[in-house]
C-alpha cells in the first residue's frame, strides 16, 4: 500500500516519498510526515535470520513505496559497502548487563553516518525519478558531526552541491577540521556568528523564500536538506533499532512478549523519533528515554510539559547536543495532537514568536 506524505503544518498537503526526500522541507515550513506509520511485514523471527542490508530493504521499502525493488536495493548496496569498518554496519555490543548499539563504524566515525552514506542516492534516485533536471543545493546546518557526514555523502555526487553552516565558535576543533579539510568540487563550508539554532534558523528561512527559489528555478538549481528534517534521512535510521531487536532476539536476550528500553542522547530529536517510529511499527521496545546535556530543553518539555527555548545556549563538549530549537519534536507533536495541523501549527508559531509553547497543565 502507498504512503503518502503530509506535511505537520498543512492538512492539505500530499507527496510522494520521492517528493518529500527531494523536497527536504515543506512549502509551509511543516515537516513531511508519512500518512501512516506501516507495520512491519517480516515477523522479528524471520528478521533475526537477516543481515543489515537486508533489514535496510524491508524498513524502507515500507515507507518508501514509490522506490522499486530495484532502485532501493541499489541505494543501500551504494550507502552499507566497505565505507564501513564491520561487515555488521550497527554491532551491538553487551558491558555490564546493558547494551550498547555501535553506530560509529561509518565513513566519518559520526552515527550520522548510518543515514548520510544513503541520503545522497535516495536522493539523486528521487530526482531521477521525478525528471528534475536542476542541480540539487544541499543545505545543512550543524552543531557538529551532521556537517562532515553530510560532506562525505555528497562530495563528488553528480548533480549535487553541498553547503553545510556551522557555528563558527561552537564546534569542536577536530570537527571543524573535518569540514574544512572535506575534498570535492561541489562541497563548501561557512561558519557562521551564532550558534546551531541561528544556523538551523538561517536556513530553514532560505528554503521558505519562494522569491530565491524563483531565482534558483531560473538558473537551473533547486534547494534540499540533509538535515534529519529530511524523512530520508530519518527513515535510514529505524533501521538499525529494528536491526538491534532482531539481533537480541537471534541470542536469546530478547523473549517472546518482553520489550526492551532505548536511551537516545538527543539533539535534534531525529534519532529518537526514528525509535518512536519503530515502536509504532509494533518493536519490541517499552520506554525511550531522551537524554539531554546542560541543553536540557527537551528534558523539561517532557517533566512539564512546556517547551521554553527562552534559556541560555550553554556550548559543551557534547557539541552535537547543543540545542534549543529540536526540530523533529514537531513530528512527535505533531503525531500526539492527534495529526491535527491546525494544532500544530498554532504551537510552533508560538514557539517563533514568544519561544515557547504548553502542551498541557502538569
Ligand atoms: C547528532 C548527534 C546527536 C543528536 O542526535 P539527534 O538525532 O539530532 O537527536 C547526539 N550525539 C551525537 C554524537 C551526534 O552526532
Amino acid at each position: 500500500m502507498e504512503v503518502l506524505y503530509k506535511s505537520t503544518r498543512d492538512d492539505k498537503i500530499r507527496v510522494t516519498a520521492s517528493e518529500a526526500i527531494l523536497k527536504g522541507l515543506s512549502e509551509d515550513g511543516g515537516l513531511f510526515v508519512p500518512d501512516r506509520i506501516p507495520a512491519m511485514e517480516k515477523s522479528l523471527q524471520e528478521l533475526a535470520g537477516m543481515d543489515y542490508k537486508e533489514v535496510a530493504y524491508e524498513v524502507m521499502k515500507l515507507y518508501f513505496t514509490d522506490f522499486t525493488q530495484e532502485e532501493l536495493k541499489d541505494c543501500i548496496d551504494r550507502a552499507y559497502d566497505s565505507k564501513f569498518d564491520t561487515e555488521v554496519i550497527a554491532p551491538l555490543v553487551e558491558a555490564d548487563g546493558v547494551y550498547y548499539l555501535e553506530l560509529f563504524h561509518g565513513a566519518t566515525i559520526a552515527f550520522k553516518d548510518m543515514a548520510l552514506s544513503i541520503l545522497p542516492h535516495l536522493m539523486t534516485t528521487s530526482a531521477k525519478k521525478n525528471q528534475v533536471k536542476n542541480e540539487i543545493v544541499i543545505l545543512t546546518a550543524t552543531s557538529g558531526d551532521t556537517g562532515k557526514a553530510a560532506l562525505a555523502g555528497f562530495a563528488g555526487v553528480e548533480g549535487t552541491k553541498i553547503i553545510v553552516f556551522y557555528p563558527k565558535n561552537g564546534v569542536s576543533p577536530i570537527q571543524e577540521k573535518q569540514m574544512i579539510t572535506q575534498k570535492g568540487d561541489n562541497t563548501y563550508v561557512v561558519g557562521i556568528h551564532g550558534n546551531f539554532d541561528d544556523a538551523q534558523t538561517g536556513v530553514k528561512q532560505i528554503f521558505a523564500d519562494k522569491a530565491l527559489a524563483e531565482k534558483m528555478e531560473a538558473a537551473g538549481y533547486q534547494f534540499s536538506s540533509a538535515n534529519s528534517i529530511n524523512i530520508g534521512r530519518l527513515v535510514p535510521q529505524i533501521v538499525y533499532y529494528v536491526y538491534a531487536c532482531a539481533n537480541l532476539l537471534k541470542e536469546g536476550r530478547l523473549k517472546e512478549g518482553k520489550t526492551i528500553n532505548v536511551v537516545v542522547p538527543t539533539g535534534n530529536f531525529g534519532n529518537i523519533l526514528a525509535a518512536f517510529y519503530a515502536k509504532n511499527m509494533g518493536l519490541p521496545i517499552g520506554k525511550l528515554i531522551c537524554a539531554s546535556n546542560e541543553n536540557k530543553v527537551l528534558y523539561d518539555f517532557f517533566n512539564t510539559g512546556v517547551y521554553d527555548k527562552n534559556r541560555e545556549f550553554v556550548l559543551t563538549s557534547s557539541p552535537s547536543m547543543d540545542i534549543l530549537i529540536s526540530s523533529n519534536l514537531e513530528r512527535l507533536i505533531y503525531r500526539i495532537a492527534g495529526d491535527d495541523a491546525a494544532k500544530n501549527s498554532e504551537l510552533m508559531k508560538a514557539l517563533t514568536g514568544a519561544g515557547n509553547m504548553r502542551l498541557r497543565k502538569r
